[in-house]
């Protein structure tokens, strides 16, 4: 059973989801939709929840706001490649093309979407492999399969066999990124952990990838923003 609360001025509305299992409250908010949920237990009364809620008011403002808002992507409007926000305009012919900072997808804008994530899934599949193969060899090292993937919670990873996996995703992240993504899966052909021996070896390959980590650490989110 769902209620809905609210709290403040302007009013936040509250989802309060009870829960069987539940033995504390939890707050979650979805990036997508802005709206903030209340799990409460079971037998938790409402003022009980209105209360805990109140409390976490300051919480829940502060993160609504620096929300990454999402963005549909339509003709005209701009999506980021590369590290800079290119406008999308229809195109003509078959695929994808990119041309002086504009990304020209032809087709209907139904299909927009869909055609753009291919071209990204293409390009990024050639950038990340031929990163990968560029520090490896400078690790004098090979490597595995390489796979282009959509994930949530990680960047690239790599597995003991030398396999490499990168998301997609870093092809909206400037080149220097991308590169220092390549750069620190191939050390773990090296290093299977994130040890300072590790980071020597990274350091080594790739001097400048404290700058790189970072801009992954407070953009990493506008890249997911975009619903494909
Ligand atoms: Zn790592």
């Amino acid at each position: 059973m769902i209620e809905q609360i609210e709290i403040g001025d302007p009013p936040i509305q509250i989802m309060i989801k009870r829960s069987m299992r539940a033995r504390r409250y939890s707050l979650r908010m979805s990036n997508a939709t802005g709206t903030v949920n209340l799990t409460v237990p079971r037998f938790a009364s409402l003022e009980a929840a209105i209360e805990f809620a109140r409390i976490q008011e300051g919480w829940i403002r502060k993160h609504l706001a620096t929300r990454v808002k999402p963005q549909t992507l339509n003709f005209g409007s701009t999506i980021l490649f590369d590290g800079v926000e290119c406008e999308i305009r229809q195109g003509t012919g078959r695929s994808v093309r990119y041309e002086d900072g504009i990304l020209y997808v032809p087709g209907q804008a139904d299909k927009l979407a869909a055609k753009l994530r291919g071209y990204y899934k293409t390009i990024a599949r050639e950038r990340m492999v031929a990163a990968s193969v560029y520090y490896a060899d400078k690790l004098a090292r090979p490597i595995g399969r390489v796979t282009i993937r959509d994930t949530r919670s990680r960047w690239g990873s790599c597995t003991s066999e030398g396999n490499l996996m990168y998301s997609w995703r870093l092809i909206m992240a400037p080149r220097q990124v991308q590169a220092y993504v390549a750069a620190h899966e191939v050390c773990h052909l090296i290093e299977m952990n994130h040890s300072q021996a590790y980071w020597a070896l990274v350091a080594n390959i790739f001097p400048e990838y404290k700058e790189r980590r970072q801009w992954l650490k407070q953009n990493g989110a506008l890249l997911h923003r975009y619903a494909f």
